[in-house]
């Protein structure tokens, strides 16, 4: 399967998807997740009209936003080192994983202003980065202080299931919690639950595989 075509199937499975939860399809952003994938494989799904990609690995990046066009939003997803948070912020527009107060600081010294998602562990797997619940409200008081990041909503990765429907509750705690914070966006949802994320309210869902075939 193409890319183009991949790329209109999970185009429809989101319609459907806010279809049958009574959203609006132009309330989910679909962010394309990029990370292996060569500038030519992004240039195919951008000249397809894609203008959100994903990366999570800076040196990797790099490149890509080097020579693809301005007008792509990039999102960094992946795990964030607090001694590369600066020059991430300097690059990304968006970033997802922010998880304690160091990677905010390093951010902060880029002062480019950029949005910014924090990262929950919803289901407290002992190895995942994020935070437990109970330290979102501490985290977020703090994180509110920092001039350049403006936080907009909680990210979280979520557990490996082998049914999408597992996710449900995870992905409908992860936006009670944002409500209770006020905010407004929710970055969950993958290739394989993509469209549970969506019924449970996502405004961000990140999507590699579906879109750009398995990576190696
Ligand atoms: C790789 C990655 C994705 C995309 O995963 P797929 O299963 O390929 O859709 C989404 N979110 C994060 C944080 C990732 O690292």
């Amino acid at each position: 399967m193409s890319v183009a075509e991949n790329l209109a199937k999970v185009r429809d499975r989101v319609r459907a998807a806010c279809q049958a939860s009574g959203r609006n399809a132009d309330e989910v952003t679909l962010i394309a997740v990029s990370k292996t994938r060569s500038i030519e494989e992004i240039r195919k799904a951008y000249d397809l009209g894609q203008r959100h990609f994903g990366e999570s690995r800076l040196q990797d990046a790099l490149p890509k936003i080097e020579s693809l066009p301005n007008d792509i939003v990039w999102h960094f997803i992946g795990p964030l080192q607090s001694n590369k948070a600066k020059k991430i912020a300097g690059v990304f527009d968006v970033v997802h994983a922010f998880c304690n107060e160091g990677q905010l600081k390093e951010a902060n010294k880029s002062a480019r202003p950029i949005t910014g998602f924090i990262e929950v562990n919803i289901a407290n797997e002992p190895q995942k980065s994020g935070l437990a619940i109970n330290q979102l409200d501490e985290f977020y008081s703090e994180a509110i202080q920092y001039e350049y990041v403006r936080f907009r909503g909680l990210m979280t990765i979520g557990p490996v299931v082998s049914n999408a429907e597992e996710m449900r509750p995870y992905f409908r705690e992860l936006g009670s919690q944002a409500k209770r914070l006020g905010l407004e966006w929710l970055s969950m949802g993958m290739s394989e639950d993509f469209e549970v994320a969506v019924q449970e309210g996502a405004s961000h869902i990140r999507v590699g595989t579906a879109i750009f075939g398995s990576r190696q």
